[in-house]
């Protein structure tokens, strides 16, 4: 596992230190040394980047794969954004971006960062997706967990290989797939978007796909998000 670099304020140098980080004069930074627990030293963490896509509401969609390590089939979910999610397009000069609506439901992998709200969400919804570092893309990301043997079960399995997870390429592979209505805001940093989704429809018409009543009170650093007309994404 390579190194995790920390961004540590100079007044809490020595609280980082403590807690067994470790600071490289060559390159002027503190990191998380070999065999040292990261967990406290999570706060050091580097800044999640800003949101990219937002929605008035979600679906969290689940469905079944095979565990690499201990051969069981286990729960993965993944985020499917509805037709009028936006995505931010990013210009050349910064007062060019803007959010544009996409107009298809759209699967999220590779999501680096989650909405308050989403993640508070998740821990009782999918406690076994949570933000975990991949050795594959050498990035922190919300990766799914085998629920028997805790392995990791990477986004490039479970959404981008077809005939597996959440690219189904026979009608009961599709058929497995189930949507849960969530109707809170959702915000996140998200690094693919996957849209022309086939098994869609079907999903959404199968008796699995339940509205459920989140009340959403979204605060903190969705509020720096640029106003839409349609929803208020500042509620
Ligand atoms: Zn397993």
């Amino acid at each position: 596992m390579p190194r995790i670099d920390l961004q540590v304020p100079f007044s809490e140098k020595e609280d980082a230190r403590r807690l067994g980080a470790r600071w490289d004069p060559r390159q002027k930074v503190w990191y998380v040394p070999e065999g040292v627990d990261a967990a406290p030293l999570q706060k050091w963490f580097p800044t999640p980047r800003a949101p990219n896509v937002r929605a008035p509401w979600y679906y969290l969609a689940s469905t079944l794969r095979d565990c690499w390590s201990c051969k069981a089939r286990t729960r993965v979910v993944a985020f499917v954004l509805p037709a009028e999610h936006e995505v931010l397009y990013i210009g050349d000069d910064p007062a060019d971006d803007c959010w544009e609506v996409a107009g298809e439901p759209t699967l999220l992998s590779y999501v680096a960062h989650v909405g308050d709200r989403v993640a508070a969400y998740l821990r009782t919804g999918a406690p076994h997706y949570n933000v975990d570092f991949s050795q594959t893309t050498k990035t922190f990301y919300w990766i799914n967990h085998c629920e028997h043997c805790v392995a990791k079960l990477g986004d490039h399995f479970t959404c981008e290989t077809r005939g597996e997870g959440f690219a189904p390429v026979t009608s009961e592979q599709a058929a497995a797939i189930r949507l849960e209505k969530v109707s809170e805001i959702f915000s996140a940093s998200c690094g693919t978007l996957t849209c022309g989704l086939e098994w869609f429809a079907d999903a959404q018409r199968s008796d699995a796909a339940q509205q459920l009543d989140v009340s959403s009170n979204v605060g903190g650093w969705i509020s720096r998000l640029v106003m839409s007309n349609k929803y208020n994404y500042n509620k």
